[in-house]
């Protein structure tokens, strides 16, 4: 069965229809890459399954282990399993890294009170764990986080979502505005979570970078899955590659 199953979704922006019978799925362990020109609709396929509104998903069914997630708040997607990782990293500038990483803790024990209730309770990991796995982290616990560099924001946003104990950690476009040293790190912090046993939905235009991480594709383009396939099949097929991320 798969982790996750987007089947013939619809989303909307108002009366703008984005996404247009959008249907993926990805396999429990697996890193898999959704790939995408600027506007093609990778965003909003990521804020359809995480339950953020806008957009309005109005048609399909998106299943997690089974279970249909599709209207659910936000909250609940995320107790369910699944950590986002906004392209825009939303860390708190002016508390430490600490603090950042402390609110994860907060939003979790906040969500574990009424996940008592309904005997479902996902702890966060421990602090240590998180310092451990990001040295650059450890040895800036007390700095402000607004005055981290690009890379080690990236990271920070990482380990906070990791914090949630998410079973489906989805990145959107982590590699943005990162020099090419300071991507490398960042995938093999990606490399590290797939082998401890999360699986990754990784967002990008950087196909040449997904591609290098990543065991399997999709190519979104207009709202609709274009491709699918691995990426060995992707590196080799030049024409699906010029014809749909231009590269
Ligand atoms: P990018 O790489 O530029 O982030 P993307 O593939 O993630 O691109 P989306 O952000 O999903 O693209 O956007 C898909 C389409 O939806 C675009 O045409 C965009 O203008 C539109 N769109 C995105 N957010 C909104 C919004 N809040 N209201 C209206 N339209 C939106």
């Amino acid at each position: 069965m798969s982790l996750l199953e987007v089947d013939s979704i619809d989303a909307y922006y108002g009366q703008s229809h984005i996404l247009r019978d959008l249907s993926m799925e990805i396999a429990d362990g697996e890193v898999c890459a959704l790939l995408g020109r600027n506007g093609a609709g990778k965003t909003t396929t990521l804020r359809s399954i995480a339950g953020a509104a806008p957009p309005d998903v109005r048609d399909g069914e998106i299943r997690f282990e089974g279970k249909t997630i599709a209207g659910r708040p936000t909250e609940d997607v995320s107790m369910s399993g699944i950590g986002l990782v906004p392209e825009e990293r939303r860390i708190f500038p002016n508390l430490t890294v600490e603090e950042n990483l402390h609110l994860a803790e907060v939003s979790r024990n906040r969500s574990n009170l009424v996940g008592r209730a309904l005997g479902q309770v996902n702890e966060a990991r421990p602090l240590q764990e998180m310092y451990d796995a990001f040295p650059r982290l450890d040895e800036r616990q007390n700095q402000m986080a607004g005055t981290l560099s690009g890379g080690e924001q990236q990271m920070l946003a990482i380990a906070r979502a990791l914090r949630q104990n998410p079973k489906l950690l989805m990145l959107d476009e982590p590699y943005e505005g990162l020099a090419p040293k300071i991507i490398e790190d960042v995938e093999d912090a990606i490399r590290r979570i797939s082998e401890e046993g999360t699986t990754v939905l990784l967002v990008e235009q950087n196909a040449a970078a997904a591609i290098k991480i990543a065991e399997r594709c999709y190519i979104v383009d207009q709202g609709s899955i274009v491709y699918e396939g691995h990426s060995e099949d992707l590196r080799e097929d030049e024409e699906t590659r010029q014809r749909y991320l231009g590269v």
